[in-house]
């Protein structure tokens, strides 16, 4: 298994060295894998004067899987945009037809009290949103600003192909037959045509999962239910800007950015692997950040790319054991539990391990 990692910018390092000494466990155990690392965002244009460098580019293409930290920080805001460190991020995500961005909202128990929503309707939480990622209304042409009548107007179109829609459709049935076996697929067709498509090709999908209980919800009660009732749902899928805002609503009904991993797969199951937060340059350098989503991205890999669910549990089993021993990073930390740095939480997962 070839593993390129990129650890990017400010707690990046940090958090992917915990990672790191995840895999190196089971390296020591036997498995095989290799791991090569390259430049991204700040880093790659501070070394190679690129945000994704041909170097990393290349490396991640050979990969089966990509580790990635975050990327971005306060002395790259000025660059021309084309440097900037986020460039680097869609482009990769482009360059390697990432179209299906997984991202679970799991709420530990212990954890409840972190969320905005009461304990009772959070507690137990397990969500798995299923995000198209590459195309819709942020990649549709035509788009622009222009003069019409003598005043400026903006325009972008929505946009989905028929083979498009059914691809992610196929990884979201595939991920509920996993878990729950139920899939809600989220559009908003009694007004746009575009999501009137996309319901009869997921309608159609489904008849290749006859145990999936498929249903389908506007997006305007989708993103009501998500904060009304979270639990009734299992798995989510949706298109790019429906699942771009409804995604990042169910990260906070989690509490803590520090704790969620994601993952974006492409048609034959390779993934890029990154916690959802950013790289937190008002932490960065202090050894304080929360490594938990990017270990936890590390057992994502294991299930989607690796397809060993045994470890992918083992992983995860590891970081809800360190919950329930009651160490926390100072994001989580409440009263009565043991603060732990960033990389005493890495040693303490290593140790449940
Ligand atoms: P951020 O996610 O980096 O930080 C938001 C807040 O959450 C900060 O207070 C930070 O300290 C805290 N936080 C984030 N991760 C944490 C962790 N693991 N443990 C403890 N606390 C954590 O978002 P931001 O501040 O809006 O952006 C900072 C930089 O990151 C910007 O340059 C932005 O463009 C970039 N960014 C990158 C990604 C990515 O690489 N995927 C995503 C979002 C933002």
């Amino acid at each position: 298994m070839k593993l390129a990692v990129l650890p990017g910018d400010g707690i990046g390092k940090e958090i992917v060295a915990q990672a790191v000494k995840v895999l190196e466990v089971l390296k020591r155990e036997g498995a095989a894998i290799e791991m090569e690392y390259g430049n991204i965002g700040g880093a790659g244009y501070d070394a190679e004067g690129d945000p994704l460098p041909d170097t990393t580019l290349k490396l991640s293409k050979q990969a089966d899987a990509v580790l990635l930290g975050a990327v971005g920080g306060p002395q790259y805001d000025k660059l021309d945009r084309p440097l900037r460190p986020e460039r680097g991020l869609l482009r990769i995500r482009k360059e390697l037809n990432l179209f299906a961005n997984l991202r679970p909202a799991l709420l530990y128990p212990e954890l409840a009290g972190a969320s905005s929503l009461k304990p009772e309707v959070v507690s137990g939480l397990d969500i798995m949103i299923v995000r198209e990622l590459t195309g819709d209304v942020y990649f549709g042409q035509p788009r622009g600003i222009e003069i019409r009548n003598g005043e400026r107007v903006g325009f972008n179109t929505m946009i989905y192909s028929e083979s498009e829609v059914r691809r992610v459709a196929h990884v979201a049935f595939g991920i509920a037959m996993k878990r729950g076996k139920k899939l809600c697929s989220v559009e908003k067709a009694n007004v746009l045509e575009c999501s009137e498509l996309w319901r009869d090709v997921v309608a159609e999908v489904a008849k290749d999962y006859l145990e999936v209980e498929l249903s389908s919800l506007y997006v305007d009660n989708a993103a009501m239910q998500l904060v009304k009732n979270p639990k009734q749902f299992d798995v989510i899928v949706t298109g790019n800007i429906f699942g771009d805002i409804l995604s990042d609503q169910a990260s906070m009904l989690s509490g803590s950015i520090g704790m969620l991993p994601s993952a974006s797969l492409d048609a034959n199951n390779k993934g890029m692997y990154e916690p959802i937060h950013g790289s937190a340059p008002d932490i960065a350098g202090k050894d304080i950040a929360n490594p938990l989503a990017t270990i936890l991205s590390v057992a994502m890999m294991y299930r989607y790319t690796f397809a060993d669910m045994a470890t992918a549990d083992r992983i995860e089993n590891a970081v809800k054991k360190v919950i329930a021993r009651g160490f926390r990073t100072g994001d989580i930390w409440t009263e009565g539990t043991t603060r732990v740095s960033c990389s005493g939480m890495g040693d303490e997962v290593v140790a449940a391990l």
